[in-house]
């Protein structure tokens, strides 16, 4: 074929390909004209998942309407002028490219009037297609109005996610517009029902209330680092609450949500040791730097930033969040330099062959010692990787079946115990746990699984992106044995809990399954509801830490000897070490060589 110029259409529909991936995508271009404008109140309307419709209002400065036909042309901008502006960029758009490439897939109206002048202009577009200008009255400020989006590239409808994703990508969306920009009142409204509406009174932690649920807001802690040309603001997690993948961070950079994996890895960074394996923070941070430090042309929807100085600020950002973090959490640390390693003192532990009773004795010990136990948290078991490397090698057992186990205590609160006829035992009573209660739920699958009612219902708000996910899976949380209805705005009611974790929070039940459907966007079949139930019953199982009573001890122990697979969690994590008589006699160099 000959090399040819591509037709205008063509060009403009590869050209909005880059930044019109999805409703959301629309969404985000609109507001960000809307907050260009100074619009104080935002109202988002959407319907069929955003491909009927997308409207954004906005009272902000409005567009003269001369101008319209030009705001729709590519590469019409009022943000920039010359070339290096580019480099002192204080607007969210500035490539003149949105409102091009939406109305070329789309058929858009754009009306707008001037603050003071009743008549306002309307321009409409069609796939490309201006038609004349109207001359209108309407309310000061901006409304585009979206229709139809992709009819004429069908090709991109078939890539869109299932309806609930697109929607819960826009809730994600303008919830955090909405946080970055506390000062504006946001209202979105989707399939008729009001998800999200903000005070627009600059209180940056309602609207976290708003995204992640009344208690997590609570829990989150403020970072709030201002240098000379650096503030990072905002919100992280204790190192208690923490999620399995890094989807929850969420990062702005000059009032811009930017994608920046070094900026995440940063923040990680900061909970370094804090944090189990595989364990990641909450956070939603804002990063101000002067506007030349920062090339935010990089990428058409404006989704990644490079900064001039990249070691510096992710440095700072590091800095910053572990300040927060240490501000709020005393981190235990171990003292290495035990006072009783002195010269004198070891003099005393050895000549006396036991601990010194001397009164001094009792100050010399670093209270750190004694230190409070890391938050709970799962590391992923690697089988590649040993647990502790000085653990002996474990022969295997014949059987997967353990023998029949007499409990002989609980040491650090954590492990059990227990003597068998081939040796000892020691069993992690969580792991234990969560191995029992995953057989006996598991045990159930296929029939009703036994729900317990609650003696009184239990109300549980969950932020607007989890509310949209729980609504499609309330059949399959009735099949688990969880009776859930909605119940009014982005609450629902628990009725039921399964048997098998009655006593458990139903609130905090609730939220690991969506947790869950967060993570796996698949519609839910056999094999995922197993990994619910895992993951269920990891929440549900006795933690770490926890005083079991010498009854509740050999209840565990006696429901695990008739697990069908006792020596694993359900993660695949050991449930117990083995210590064999021959392990043990070898160990203490009673037979054989060591
Ligand atoms: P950009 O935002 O990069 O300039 P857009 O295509 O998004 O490009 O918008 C083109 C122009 O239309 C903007 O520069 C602005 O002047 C005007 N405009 C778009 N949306 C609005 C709005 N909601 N309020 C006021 N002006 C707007
Ligand atoms: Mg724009």
């Amino acid at each position: 074929m000959p090399i040819r110029i591509l037709s205008p259409e063509i060009a403009s529909q590869i050209a909005a390909g880059e930044v019109v991936e999805r409703p959301a995508s629309v969404v985000k271009e609109l507001l960000e004209n809307a907050l260009d404008a100074g619009a104080t109140n935002v109202s988002v309307t959407v319907e069929g998942a955003g491909k009927t419709l997308i409207e954004i209002a906005d009272d902000g400065q409005g567009i003269p309407a001369p101008e319209l036909p030009l705001a729709v042309e590519r590469h019409a901008t009022s943000k920039l002028t010359r070339a290096d502006d580019l480099f002192h960029i204080t607007t969210l758009g500035f490539r003149g490219e949105a409102l091009a490439s939406i109305g070329s897939v789309s058929q858009l109206t754009l009306t707008s009037a001037l603050p003071g002048n009743p008549a306002g202009a309307r321009i409409k577009i069609d796939g490309g297609h201006a038609t004349p200008l109207e001359t209108i009255g309407a309310p000061q400020g901006t409304v585009v109005r979206v229709e139809h989006l992709f009819f004429n590239v069908p090709a991109r409808l078939k890539f869109l996610k299932a309806d609930t994703t697109e929607r819960r990508q826009i809730d994600a969306l303008v919830t955090r517009y909405a946080l970055a920009y506390p000062h504006v009142r946001f209202r979105l409204q989707q399939e008729g029902r009001l998800s999200l509406q903000t005070s627009g009174k600059g209180d940056r932690r309602e609207v976290l209330g708003i995204l992640y649920g009344p208690d997590i807001a609570r829990q989150m802690l403020e970072v709030n680092a201002v240098y000379e040309h650096f503030r990072l603001t905002g919100f992280t997690s204790p190192t208690a609450l923490t999620r399995s993948n890094r989807g929850e961070i969420t990062f702005f950079v000059n009032g811009r949500w930017v994608q920046d994996p070094a900026l995440t890895a940063a923040l990680i960074q900061a909970y370094h040791t804090l944090l189990m394996v595989g364990r990641f923070p909450l956070a939603v941070l804002f990063l101000d730097l002067p506007p030349e430090m920062v090339d935010v042309n990089v990428h058409p929807t404006k989704a990644e930033v490079r900064f001039r100085d990249r070691d510096q600020v992710f440095a700072d950002v590091a800095r910053s969040v572990r300040r927060a973090l240490l501000a709020h959490t005393p981190i235990p640390e171990v003292n290495t330099q035990l006072r009783w390693t002195s010269p004198q003192t070891s003099e005393i532990w050895s000549s006396s062959g036991s601990r010194p009773s001397d009164t001094s004795w009792g100050q010399t010990v670093d209270p750190a010692w004694d230190m409070p136990r890391e938050p709970e948290a799962e590391p992923d078991w690697n089988p590649d990787q040993p647990s502790a490397a000085n653990t002996p090698p474990q022969p295997e057992l014949p059987t997967d079946r353990v023998p029949l186990l007499r409990l002989v205590g609980q040491v650090a609160t954590s492990y059990l115990i227990a003597e068998g006829p081939d040796g000892l035992y020691l069993i992690d009573q969580h792991a234990a746990h969560e191995r029992v209660l995953f057989e006996k739920f598991m045990a159930q699958r296929g029939r009703d699984i036994p729900a317990q009612r609650l003696l009184e219902p239990t109300p549980v708000e969950l932020p607007p992106h989890q509310t949209r996910l729980l609504e499609g899976q309330l059949l399959l949380l009735g099949k688990l044995g969880f009776q859930v209805e909605e119940f009014g705005r982005n609450t629902f009611l628990v009725r039921a809990i399964p048997v098998v974790l009655s006593g458990l929070d139903p609130r905090a039940a609730l939220r690991v399954l969506v947790e869950d459907f967060e993570e796996d966007e698949t519609p839910l079949q056999a094999e995922i509801e197993a990994k619910i139930i895992a993951r269920v019953c990891k929440r549900a199982a006795v933690k770490a830490g926890q005083v079991l009573s010498p009854d509740e001890q050999r209840t565990l122990i006696h429901d695990l000897e008739s697990c069908n697979s006792p020596r694993t969690c359900p993660h695949g994590r050991p449930t117990m070490i083995h210590l064999s008589v021959d392990l043990l006699e070898r160990q203490f160099g009673r037979r054989g060589a060591r």
